[in-house]
């Protein structure tokens, strides 16, 4: 291979599939020659500015989410992944409870890891000061910087971009990010030794999926507010699930989780996460969801309670943080049985089932795919029951022959 390429062919290939997840890593490995930028309908997207090292192109085809998923180590559910610890908690300090996504378990963590030295800083995700209907990724060193971050943001977020800056830094510092950004960190850190050095904790989540800008659009439409008038957007938090929140000088537009969740940003989500083989943070070292309470159907309820996370500790680091945790009270914890997970997370337990339906109908339409080996998709797929599984295939051919993939 040359030394240095017109373009990355990974990046190339994995655009044209509409596969990438907007982590930002080809950026941060490239050296400045790729910049993530938004583009329509509002995903964090690369775009090359410069010829790309042969060096980066290697990073980028070895770690690029879109490109290969890293496995799960160990033993693992065919859902859930691996499986060290599994509770329903929340953090023990009742404001960073109230102020976080579902129970602030994440917040929890993050702030006992921070004052006991595990690390010395948080890179996360925050509104963008510029446009606080977008997200920024930032870095936290205090308690009070990560209680004012909590609370998820449904919106495209690239905390990799900055990865290569905050390697460059030294020390020690926790990670929170979706799993797709996880599994190009662990994929990486088998090429850089950095990651293994400075980055001893990944935190990530459960995740539905990516809906692009235009699903805040979409809200704020539905609430009558012009989006040049906002000056904080909170998705939801502050309470559980705690409602989506526009503010703008004239004062508060609300929207409950199920109408913004359910019917705007579900529907603007990436086509990349109806293909997710682990959309639970399996390579996480501790990954957090929502603790759903069912309703009468058996189907999650959103009536607003007092918050409650899921907290899955996966690795030795993440087991050891929630334990020091929960004996400093920093986080409260009830042990859960992983057969009850699925009561909570339904739609992430038949998406799985699903994905091995959906990423056969590729090649038949001459669409490239992610690798994905040891994730459990054989297994999960077994699960399914035949008719879903084939009406999910004729569905994936049909609408990628159709052009509306994001539409499955
Ligand atoms: C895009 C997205 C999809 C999700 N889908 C699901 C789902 O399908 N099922 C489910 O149970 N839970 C889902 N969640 C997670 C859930 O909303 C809660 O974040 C999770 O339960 C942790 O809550 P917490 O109170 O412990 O976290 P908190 O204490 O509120 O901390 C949240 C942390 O996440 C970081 N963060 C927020 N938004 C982003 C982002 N876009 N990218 C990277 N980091 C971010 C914040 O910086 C903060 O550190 C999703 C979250 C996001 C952001
Ligand atoms: S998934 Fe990440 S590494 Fe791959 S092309 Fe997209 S932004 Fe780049
Ligand atoms: S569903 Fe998967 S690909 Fe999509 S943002 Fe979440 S982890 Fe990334």
């Amino acid at each position: 291979m040359p030394d240095v390429l017109d373009t990355s062919p990974t990046v190339s290939r994995v655009l044209k599939g509409e596969l990438c997840s907007g982590c930002g890593l080809c950026a941060a490995v490239s050296d400045g020659a790729i910049e993530m930028q938004s583009t329509p309908p509002g995903y964090n997207r690369p775009v090359v500015r410069a010829p790309v090292s042969s060096a980066a192109e290697a990073l980028i085809a070895q770690s690029c989410p879109g490109a290969v998923v890293a496995s799960w180590p160990g033993e693992a559910h065919p859902y859930w992944g691996p499986l060290r610890r599994t509770a329903t908690g929340a953090a023990g300090d009742e404001h960073t409870r109230f102020e976080g996504s579902s129970g602030g378990a994440i917040s929890g963590l993050l702030v006992h890891a921070l004052e006991t030295g595990v690390v010395d800083r948080v890179l996360h995700i925050a509104p963008d000061p510029r446009d606080p209907t977008r997200n920024a990724t930032v870095v936290s060193r205090s308690a009070a910087e990560i209680i004012a971050r909590a609370g998820s943001r449904y919106t495209a977020s690239s905390p990799l971009a900055e990865i290569s800056a905050a390697l460059a830094e030294g020390g020690r510092m926790a990670v929170v990010c979706k799993p797709c950004d996880a599994s190009a960190l662990r994929r990486l850190a088998a090429r850089d030794e950095r990651v293994g050095r400075h980055v001893p904790l990944i935190v990530s989540f459960f995740c539905g999926g990516i809906p692009s800008h235009a699903g805040v659009g979409r809200i704020l439409a539905a609430m009558g507010v012009e989006p040049a008038a906002v000056t904080d957007f909170r998705f939801r938090g502050r309470g559980w699930p705690g409602d989506c929140v526009a503010t703008t000088p004239a004062g508060e537009a609300r929207m409950s989780y199920a109408q913004s969740w359910g019917g705007h940003l579900s529907r603007e989500v990436q086509f990349r996460c109806k293909i997710c083989p682990d959309a639970v943070g399996g390579v996480a070292d501790i990954a957090c969801a929502d603790a759903w309470y069912g309703d009468d159907d058996g189907y999650p309820s959103f009536d607003e309670e007092e918050g409650r996370s899921l907290i899955i500790a996966r690795t030795e680091a993440g087991a050891a943080l929630l334990d020091a945790a929960v004996a400093a009270g920093a986080v409260s914890v009830d042990a859960l049985d992983p057969g009850e997970i699925e009561k909570m997370q339904p739609s992430q337990a038949r998406r799985k089932r699903l994905i091995l339906a959906r990423v056969a109908a590729l090649p038949l339409t001459l669409q490239p795919r992610p690798r994905m080996s040891g994730l459990k998709v054989l297994a999960a797929a077994r699960l399914a029951p035949p008719m879903e599984a084939l009406r999910n295939l004729v569905g994936t051919v049909r609408r990628t022959l159709q052009g509306r993939r994001s539409r499955l």
